[in-house]
């Protein structure tokens, strides 16, 4: 068994359970998940629906499988979406909206992972019969490859605003909506309110092994439950995943404004290496690795030869902080940069 590294920045994908999050999990009610009888599935679906200002919730086992029956139940064959170019649902999920709901996408150029009402009126605009129809807006709350970023509400707002004057319904990518919140200061019903469709990924800075919610209205919710069971995606005794997500909720949400500070000091170490970073909004910091005179992965390998772990996407270089991740390792993080740099001058 591969030994984890002694810091882990590659993503907030890699916490391990608590042992109070076992404990939950082991002692959660269940029942029969795919015949909606599983009670603490259905108290996690409620709850997040609530939580969000929305009527209905459906556990689904990953947030990649809320993206795909979402816009399944939005669309129809041949109809096509508009989302940032560097969104999750375009760069990393195997062109499922392509394959399964047989959608094109409209990529609109963002600035990192947010746009404007006036661009996606530019897209939602009457076109030529011969067009086909975008359906569906997709946003994404934080922006993952945009950099961890917060849409501001007001941003947030306008463009749902502008796509509901096209008569398009809007869905929120929020695998990392909580962090969004906590930097923000703002209440998750916020988020939920202005758009037809929105999910919270508990895999993610939430601590939780397995499990995400979709919530919208009982009709699109009614949907999106039949895509789920299509794709294969219905359980039975979920309620032992859906335990672990409820405990997060109870206990993972305010602590995330501790992973914000621990990405913060990051870039703040790196800066003063000389290193820059792109702006940090909340746990993510994407690094400029140019000056240190190696490429990404090579920069990666001599960092994993010190027991530290970080990721890239082509050249860019990220570090995520999460659950699992103290302020003690930030600093033995920023001492490995700073001896892959002693070595490299
Ligand atoms: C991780 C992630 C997903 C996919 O979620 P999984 O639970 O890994 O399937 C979708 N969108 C964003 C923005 C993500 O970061």
């Amino acid at each position: 068994m591969p030994r984890p590294p002694a810091v882990d920045l590659y993503s907030d994908t890699q916490t391990r359970p608590t042992a109070a999050m076992r404990r939950a999990m082991a002692d959660a009610e269940v029942g029969d998940e795919q015949q909606g009888t599983d009670p603490t599935v259905n108290r996690l679906c409620a709850r997040t629906a609530e939580m969000l200002g929305q009527e209905a919730g459906l556990f689904l086992p990953t947030g990649t499988m809320c993206n795909l029956v979402a816009v399944a139940a939005h669309t129809s064959p041949g109809d096509a979406i508009v989302a940032s170019a560097d969104s999750h649902i375009v760069r990393s999920e195997t062109g499922g909206a392509a394959a399964y709901s047989g959608v094109i996408t409209d990529l609109l150029p963002a600035d990192r992972g947010r746009f404007g009402p006036e661009a996606a009126a530019e897209a939602l605009a009457p076109g030529h019969v011969y067009r086909p129809w975008p359906r569906l807006v997709c946003l994404e709350q934080t922006h993952n490859f945009g950099g961890g970023t917060v849409w501001p509400l007001g941003q947030y707002r306008a463009v749902a605003e502008a796509a509901h004057e096209a008569g398009v319904p809007v869905h929120t990518d929020g695998a990392r909506l909580f962090n969004a919140t906590v930097a923000s200061g703002t209440d998750p019903e916020v988020w939920g309110e202005p758009v037809e469709s929105i999910w919270i990924d508990f895999t993610k800075g939430l601590g939780a092994p397995i499990g995400a919610v979709l919530v919208g209205g009982r009709d699109f919710i009614q949907a999106a439950r039949m895509h789920k069971h299509r794709c294969g995606g219905a359980m039975r005794q979920a309620g032992i995943a859906a335990a672990g997500c409820l405990h997060a909720l109870d206990h993972h949400i305010e602590r995330l404004a501790d992973d914000h500070a621990n990405a913060a000091r990051l870039a703040e170490g790196l800066a003063a290496l000389g290193l820059g970073t792109e702006e940090v909004e909340t746990n993510m910091v994407w690094i400029e690795v140019a000056p240190t005179g190696s490429g990404a992965a090579e920069f990666l390998e001599r960092l994993a030869a010190r027991d530290v772990r970080m990721s890239r996407v082509e050249e860019r270089v990220r570090a995520v902080t999460h659950l699992d991740v103290a302020a003690a390792d930030i600093e033995t993080a920023i001492a490995a940069v700073a001896a892959v740099l002693d070595e490299s001058a």
